[in-house]
C-alpha cells in the first residue's frame, strides 16, 4: 500500500480523536508497560493546542503507533477521511455499520491522568 508523506507535518491531523472501550483498554496497557522517562518525557513535551496527547513531536511521529486507535489507522485512505498532501490515496468508504461505538474523545474526554 502506498503510504502518506508524514515526515515533517509534526502531527498537523494528529487531534482529538474518538476511542472505543477496547482501544482505551490497550492504550493503558501499552502506557504503563513505557519505562518511566519515555512516559514522562512524552506526557511532558509542549504541544500545540488540539494536538493529540500521544503525539510524539521529538520524534515527529505517533508516540503510541502500535496502539493507535482505528481512526487514526484510517486516516488518508478513506474518502471521509482525506489526507490534504495526499488526497488521491482517500479512495475506500468507511463502513459506519461495522464499527464498534465510541465511549469519548481522546485528549478531551481522556487525557494523561487516565492513563496511569
Ligand atoms: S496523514 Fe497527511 S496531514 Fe496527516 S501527518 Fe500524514 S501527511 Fe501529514
Ligand atoms: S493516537 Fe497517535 S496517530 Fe492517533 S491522533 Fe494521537 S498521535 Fe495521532
Amino acid at each position: 500500500m502506498e503510504t502518506l508523506p508524514c515526515q515533517g507535518c509534526k502531527g498537523l491531523c494528529c487531534g482529538p480523536v474518538p476511542v472505543t472501550e477496547m482501544e482505551l483498554k490497550k492504550i493503558k496497557k501499552k502506557i504503563k508497560s513505557m519505562p518511566s522517562k519515555m512516559r514522562s518525557d512524552l506526557e511532558n513535551q509542549t504541544r500545540y493546542y488540539g494536538t493529540c496527547i500521544f503525539y510524539d513531536l521529538e520524534k515527529d511521529r505517533c508516540g503510541i503507533h502500535s496502539v493507535r486507535p482505528d481512526i487514526c489507522r484510517k486516516f488518508g485512505y478513506y474518502k471521509e477521511l482525506v489526507c490534504f498532501r495526499k488526497p488521491e490515496l482517500a479512495t475506500k468508504n468507511l463502513d459506519q455499520t461495522s464499527s464498534e461505538s465510541h465511549v469519548g474523545i481522546l485528549s478531551m474526554d481522556f487525557t494523561w491522568k487516565d492513563f496511569k
